[in-house]
């Protein structure tokens, strides 16, 4: 089709991994998929082999600013921003079915790209994709401002306006929802966005480009600017022409960005960063679902959630008989292929992702904890690891305070509530809870005492666009999802007027 460079190793797959065709592999920026200024490209792999997966152009600051600048353009003389919310609310439907159209592919490439479930690509981040641009269509329409009471002979009233050009910069573990996450309200918004994804993650959000284009999305509305947090990350952030960043990632780029932004052209910015989250697990649970339940906050996508729930507190009546089990758990999730139905957790995204969890778990062992499962990689070839579990575990340890983003459990016991509350707010961040109780009460205590910005209570990982979501301390601030998400890509403006017997005349 002209616009890729088709798979780029050249080699054939090892027997049994199914590699998807891959077709869009330039930038695309003012709606064409383009070489980089330098003409340089970069590898990126499949986390199941090493392989490379394809090459990739690679934006750098010259690319940004021409990604910046066709922003710019559909910003101020373009139809977006200044079509009816209706008219682009139909637009990102058409968008949202066309994504719906192509779930086989899509989830294809978030599976060869980051090691993701096929399965799960199909009926959890694609949905949840659509669910997102869908709501934020219905969104679009209804954007209004309020009318003011003036004091004196005046009416008042406030329009919200789109913020602008938004850089939106994103990390790998979910490459699809975080794109929609941030670029549906912006759209809805009537923003033009140039989207830099993640190195390890940079196909499906090329694709997404497409479709987009597809829809109907006018040229220069999305860019997708493929490239280094260093140099496109970096200069997509100091921008003095990029209105606002939203941006998903660690703690530690969080703080570059915002830095960027000060030093540059005070752009607003909001931070999703990291996180730790604690899972409560209190005497009267059924302990069975507790194991489950705790399992999938852990491994699930391997351990690479933001959210994942990866101090587990259990307390003292069930820790024994919960412990027992968890390890059995452990040891019967299916570490494989992401593209077999049969496997429930694939690759580490990559070889640095890879050798951090493991050196995290080296970290565990040398500070005491100790292994009761797993801690080893799952296989000869690519970066599986096993399903990790640590007891003995204290609240002073590195794999009790850092994000290990990998499957590894750390396994705590408590007695008290107010002991618990206690431990639960003890890391810098606060990002999610889990609470598993059949108490009303200890559920209603815990969740007002915790400082993390979504609780979830006998459940887990129960995601909504309607539902705000982000965190508390140095997990960040903003929120996506939810119709107040709006509010990061508008700016509010105070239209006051004069009535005809007012001192003015
Ligand atoms: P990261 O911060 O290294 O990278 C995220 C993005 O920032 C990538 O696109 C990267 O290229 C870019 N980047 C890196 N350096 C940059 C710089 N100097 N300037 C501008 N951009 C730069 O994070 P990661 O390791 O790729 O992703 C994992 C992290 O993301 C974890 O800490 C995880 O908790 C967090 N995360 C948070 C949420 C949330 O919603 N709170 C969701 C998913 C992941």
């Amino acid at each position: 089709n002209g616009n890729g460079n088709g798979n780029g190793n050249g080699k054939a797959a090892p027997a049994g991994v199914v590699v998807p065709e891959i077709k869009f592999t330039k930038l695309f920026i003012n709606g064409e998929f383009v070489d980089a200024a330098s003409g340089k490209t970069f590898d990126t792999r499949d986390p199941r082999t090493g392989d490379v997966l394809a090459h990739v152009a690679e934006a750098d600051k010259a690319d940004v600013d021409l990604a910046v600048k066709s922003a710019r353009d559909a910003f101020e003389h373009g139809k977006w921003p200044r079509m009816s919310g209706y008219e682009r609310g139909r637009i990102m439907s058409k968008l949202a079915d066309l994504v719906e159209q192509h779930t086989e592919e899509l989830a294809a490439l978030d599976g060869a790209d980051a090691g993701k479930l096929l399965l799960l690509g199909k009926i959890i981040d694609i949905p949840a994709a659509t669910q997102m641009l869908r709501y934020y269509a219905g969104a679009a329409d209804k954007i209004h401002g309020d009318v003011l009471r003036v004091s004196g002979r005046y009416q008042g009233y406030t329009l919200k306006e789109p913020i602008g050009v938004v850089g939106v910069i994103i990390p790998w573990n979910f490459p699809t929802m975080m794109f929609f996450l941030k670029v549906s309200p912006a759209l809805a918004a009537g923003c033009t966005v140039v989207v830099k994804p993640a190195e390890q993650t940079p196909l499906s959000a090329l694709y997404y480009a497409h479709l987009a284009k597809m829809a109907g999305v006018p040229d220069g509305v999305i860019n997708v600017v493929p490239g280094f947090g260093p140099t496109a990350g970096a200069a997509l952030a100091s921008h003095m022409d990029v209105d606002s960043v939203a941006f998903t990632g660690s703690t530690e780029v969080g703080r570059l960005i915002m830095e960027s932004a000060a030093r540059s052209n005070l752009k607003t910015v909001s931070l999703e960063l990291g996180g730790k989250s604690p899972l409560i697990i209190f005497d009267d649970a059924d302990v069975d679902m507790a194991v489950n339940l705790s399992r999938l906050a852990v491994f699930f996508n391997k351990g690479e959630v933001c959210v994942a729930g990866s101090r587990v507190y259990v307390q003292e009546g069930i820790y024994d008989e919960f412990v027992k089990k968890a390890v059995e758990a452990a040891r019967s999730w299916k570490v494989g292929d992401p593209f077999d139905v049969t496997s429930n957790m694939g690759p580490q995204v990559d070889k640095d992702q890879f050798e951090r969890v493991l050196k995290y778990i080296e970290h565990g062992k040398s500070e005491g904890a100790t292994l009761l499962t797993g801690g080893k990689p799952a296989a000869d070839k690519g970066y599986y690891i096993e399903p990790t579990i640590f007891v003995d575990v204290t609240e002073d340890m590195k794999i009790a305070q850092e994000e290990i983003f990998g499957p590894v459990m750390s396994l705590m016991k408590f007695k008290t509530v107010d002991e618990v509350i206690e431990k639960a707010n003890c890391t810098r961040y606060g990002l999610a809870a889990g609470i598993v109780t059949k108490s009303l009460d200890v559920a209603n205590r815990v969740s007002r005492s915790v400082r993390a910005g979504t609780v979830w209570v006998n459940c887990y990982f129960a995601f909504d666009p309607d539902a705000p979501f982000g965190g508390y301390k140095m997990s960040g601030f903003g929120r996506d999802q939810g119709l107040a998400a709006m509010d990061k890509y508008l700016q509010v403006k105070s239209v006051i007027t004069a009535l005809p017997d007012s001192p003015w005349y």
